[in-house]
């Protein structure tokens, strides 16, 4: 098969996202070819579609950067990966090795960074070109659709545990209920925070979410933050 359907983001004008063709990428020496099994859709995504985002696009350019797959054909300079392999990529497909940022180790945030479905091919089609040094291995027995979830879950994680200090009982409330918001109470919770989350009358389909991990919803926060010390919350995310 030499082309699938892709969902591509061709133009800055609100609402220039469509199915096209999209020929089966070739791969460079040092990337794998990923069959793509699950494919998040990120609010980055429907900012691309309305066309209210701040990030410079390459268009034409395939949507899609939080996905697992299946590897299906591995580069000549590729090694520890092999057709077969599932896997979830990181986001950052193109980076400047020499970015003060990356020689940090903090290559996520080398400005000059080219992101899966915004500088590069995304994963919203069959077939999507991946370095090899983004690749994660899936465990066995987690679904691939489930394994579709880790960066969003890194970006939670990452906010939650690796930059807030949140202890035992603190109350931390969160606003906005969207899928990173929820997924930041998660990591709450697991910290052990009391956690609510906060958002409109209209968000009780994602309210139900919430409470699936243990959060309380609010549609006002004040009298929940104020109710032990008066102080207001120990943290807000
Ligand atoms: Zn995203």
């Amino acid at each position: 098969m030499t082309s699938s359907a892709a969902v591509v983001n061709f133009s800055p004008e609100p609402g220039s996202v469509e199915v096209r063709e999209f020929a089966r990428p070739d791969i460079g020496t040092h990337d794998v070819l990923v069959e793509v099994e699950a494919v998040g859709v990120c609010g980055s995504d429907l900012h691309q579609w309305s066309s209210s985002h701040s990030w410079p696009v390459n268009y034409p350019v395939v949507l899609g950067h939080e996905f697992a797959g299946t590897v299906v054909q591995v580069g000549a300079g590729v090694t520890g990966w092999s057709e077969g392999d599932r896997i979830a990529s990181e986001t950052a497909a193109v980076i400047d090795p020499d970015n003060p940022m990356s020689r940090r180790g903090l290559y996520n945030l080398d400005p000059t960074r080219k992101g899966f479905g915004y500088g590069v091919d995304g994963a919203m089609t069959r077939y999507t070109r991946v370095p090899a040094r983004c690749l994660h291995r899936v465990p066995v027995g987690l679904p691939l659709e489930h394994a579709a979830l880790t960066e969003p879950c890194c970006v939670a994680y990452n906010s939650v545990v690796e930059n807030t200090r949140i202890s035992p009982g603190d109350r931390v409330l969160v606003i906005g209920p969207g899928t990173i918001g929820i997924l930041c109470a998660a990591m709450a919770k697991l910290r052990g925070g009391d956690v609510a989350v906060l958002g409109l009358e209209t968000d009780q389909k994602r309210f139900r979410v919430a409470e699936k991990y243990g959060c309380k919803t609010l549609t006002d926060a004040e009298a929940w933050c104020l109710q032990r010390d008066g102080l207001g919350a120990d943290v807000v995310v």
